[in-house]
């Protein structure tokens, strides 16, 4: 799996690589021309998360996931443009822009019913490492009156992470607002069960690369399985990502795992798509 295989990559855009292609310079002119059009051609889309503890297995939330929709270079990935626009400096708009809309969004339906649907952010080392990212999404909680223990901000583990104490600092001045925060693609990169304990975590998101063979490679089921264990012996929550199959399902099932996300339950959609299915 081509996406799995490239998963180590570095947080920030190797210019050496890019710095000569026509591309690069095609997709920065769009990208600077879209933060400036009011972000009309990027739309947050959310994938349902499934909570398998509870009986019926009920949604309990989703997680906003950016699409850019470049009107001169069609479809663009967010593994495509999210390093770019880290790289450009566009990433802290493009990030409050995102994080804005997804509270809005499930405000909204908080109000309509679902007092207990959660949003998931993804939040970039970068973002995070601004000097006024707690006042940012203090900002954005007030503005949008998301009760905060319904927002999980999602971080990576990165080579940012080098510098533990700073990012334990920020972590835990974050979660004082009420926030949560989950670890995602846990597994890949620079993870180290060190981040578990020293890292104040709500949520493990295990990543889909150890999902797609699970049930055929040992590794795998093991791995999953000691996550479960650990994160349950220290009261963290684990979400699986990239659950396609019921036999993925199946296996998942029996245990210590409450969240599940992946394309058998539901892909990103729009938010109207979310909300005709799951208000
Ligand atoms: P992520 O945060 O780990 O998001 C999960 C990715 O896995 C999403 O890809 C989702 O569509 C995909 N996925 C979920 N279930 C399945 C499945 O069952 N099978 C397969 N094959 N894929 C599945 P997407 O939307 O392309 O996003 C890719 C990455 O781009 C995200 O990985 C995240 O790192 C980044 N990203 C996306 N949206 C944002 C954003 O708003 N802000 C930031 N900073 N990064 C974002
Ligand atoms: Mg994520
Ligand atoms: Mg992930
Ligand atoms: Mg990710």
């Amino acid at each position: 799996d081509a996406k799995c295989a490239g998963k180590n990559r570095v947080a920030y855009y190797d210019e050496n690589v890019i710095s000569t292609s026509f591309k690069r310079l095609d997709l920065e002119k769009n990208m600077r021309n879209a933060t400036r059009n009011a972000f009309d051609e990027f739309e947050v889309y959310y994938q349902p998360i499934t909570d398998i503890s509870k009986p019926g297995m009920p949604c309990s939330g989703a997680e906003a996931l950016i699409r850019w929709n470049s009107r001169e270079l069609g479809v663009i990935s967010p593994t495509e443009f999210i390093p770019l626009a880290e790289y450009l400096g566009l990433i802290n708009p493009i990030g409050s822009f995102i994080l804005r809309e997804a509270c809005m969004r499930c405000k909204y339906w908080n109000d309509m019913g679902h007092p207990d649907y959660k949003v998931n952010v993804n939040l970039s080392v970068v973002q995070l490492l601004q000097n006024d990212i707690v006042e940012q999404i203090a900002e954005v909680i007030s503005e949008t009156g998301i009760d905060p223990k319904n927002l999980t901000l999602e971080v990576t583990e990165s080579l940012a992470i080098n510098d533990m104490n700073r990012m334990k600092k920020i972590l835990a001045d974050i979660k004082k607002l009420g926030v949560r925060v989950a670890l995602d693609d846990f597994g890949t990169g620079y993870s180290s069960l060190n981040h578990i304990r020293e890292m104040p975590i709500d949520v493990i998101k295990i990543d889909r690369c150890f999902i797609i063979d699970i049930g055929k490679d040992d590794f795998s089921n093991a791995f999953v399985k000691m996550v479960a264990e650990l994160a349950s012996a220290i009261d963290v929550n684990v979400c699986v990502e990239g659950v396609e199959t019921k036999e993925q399902l199946d296996i998942l099932m029996g245990s210590k795992i409450q969240l599940i996300q992946g394309f058998y339950f539901g892909r990103p959609m729009t938010a109207r798509e979310f909300e005709e299915k799951y208000l």
